[in-house]
C-alpha cells in the first residue's frame, strides 16, 4: 500500500525544538504520529510539545533530555517508557558543531562533539530499540550531513563524527534487519538554521556558488526525506544514505 500513515507509531526526535528537529517533529505529527519533543531545556521542549498537539491533533510529551549526559537520556527514556512502552521510530538528529581549525583544536572540542554527535547516539539507540525488537518493527534515522563525506576545513571533529554515524547506520542496519527495523542516514548539505545562521555571508556565497540549485536547503527538505525513511515506502530500504543537499555532492 502507497503510505505515508503513520498513525499508531510513536516517534522520538533528538533535538526537536528548533531547526531540523522541530520540522522533523512536524512532518511526523502530520502524519498521524505521537511524537517525543527532546532538548536541553524541559520547559522549551514542552512548550513544543503542546503547540505540535494543538497543531496536528495528536499526542505528545515534551522532555529534557541532554545527549551529552547518560543519566539525562536514562532518565528521559525511562519516562517515555513509562508514557507510551517505548517508541517505534527513533530519530537521532540532535548535533552540536564546535568549529575550530585542528592545530587550535583541544581535547575538550574533540570530546564534546564526540560525546553528543556519538555517544549520545550510541545510548539512545540502544535504549529505543529494545521496544523495536520486541515489535519486530522499528525504524531508526540518523542525522549525518554532507560534511562527513566530502571534509571540511574547521571541522575535523564534527566531520569525524557525521562520517562515523554512517559506519553506524550500515552496521546497525545489518544487525537488526532480521527483526524489521531498518536503520538509515540522511546527510544534508547547507540547510538554513542556528547552525548555519552564525557563519560569515562571504563564506555563505562561497557554499552557494557549490550548490546546483541554486539555493540553501530549509529544514523541511530534510523533514521530507526523514519521513520518507520511516514510512511503508520505505520498507525494503536500509543500510542506506539519502543525501539532501540540493546537488552539491
Ligand atoms: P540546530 O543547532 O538548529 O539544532 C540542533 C538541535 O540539537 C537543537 O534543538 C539543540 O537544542 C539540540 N542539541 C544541541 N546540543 C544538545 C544536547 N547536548 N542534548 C540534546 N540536544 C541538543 O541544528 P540543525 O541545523 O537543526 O541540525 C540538526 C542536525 O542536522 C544536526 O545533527 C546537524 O549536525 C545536522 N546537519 C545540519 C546541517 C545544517 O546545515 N544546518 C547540515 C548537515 C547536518
Amino acid at each position: 500500500m502507497l503510505c505515508l500513515d503513520l498513525s499508531e507509531k510513536r516517534a522520538l526526535i533528538t533535538g526537536s525544538t528548533r531547526g531540523i528537529g522541530r520540522a522533523v517533529a512536524e512532518f511526523l505529527a502530520k502524519s498521524g504520529a505521537k511524537v517525543v519533543i527532546t532538548g536541553r531545556d524541559a520547559s522549551r521542549a514542552e512548550e513544543v510539545a503542546e503547540e505540535i498537539a494543538r497543531n496536528y491533533r495528536v499526542e505528545t510529551l515534551g522532555l529534557a533530555m541532554n545527549l551529552g549526559e547518560e543519566g539525562s537520556i536514562r532518565e528521559a527514556y525511562s519516562k517515555v517508557e513509562e508514557k507510551w512502552g517505548g517508541v517505534d521510530v527513533l530519530v537521532n538528529n540532535a548535533g552540536i558543531t564546535r568549529d575550530k581549525l585542528f592545530l587550535r583544536m583541544s581535547p575538550e572540542d574533540w570530546e564534546e562533539v564526540i560525546r553528543i554527535n556519538l555517544t549520545g547516539t550510541f545510548l539512545l539507540t540502544s535504549l529505543a530499540i529494545k521496544g523495536m525488537l520486541k515489535n519486530r518493527w522499528g525504524r531508526v534515522v540518523n542525522l549525518s550531513s554532507v560534511v562527513g563525506f566530502t571534509g571540511n576545513v574547521g571541522q575535523v571533529n564534527y566531520a569525524s563524527t557525521k562520517s562515523a554515524l554512517i559506519g553506524f547506520t550500515k552496521s546497525l542496519a545489518k544487525e537488526l534487519a532480521g527483526r524489521n527495523i531498518t536503520v538509515n542516514a540522511v546527510a544534508p548539505g547547507f540547510i538554513e538554521t542556528d547552525m548555519t545562521a552564525g557563519l560569515k555571508e562571504e563564506l555563505k556565497q562561497e557554499y552557494l556558488k557549490n550548490i546546483p540549485l541554486g539555493r540553501f536547503g530549509k529544514p523541511e527538505d530534510v523533514a521530507g526525506a526523514v519521513l520518507f525513511l520511516c514510512s511503508d515506502l520505505a520498507s525494503y530500504i536500509t543500510g542506506e544514505v539519502l543525501h539532501v543537499n540540493g546537488g552539491m555532492y
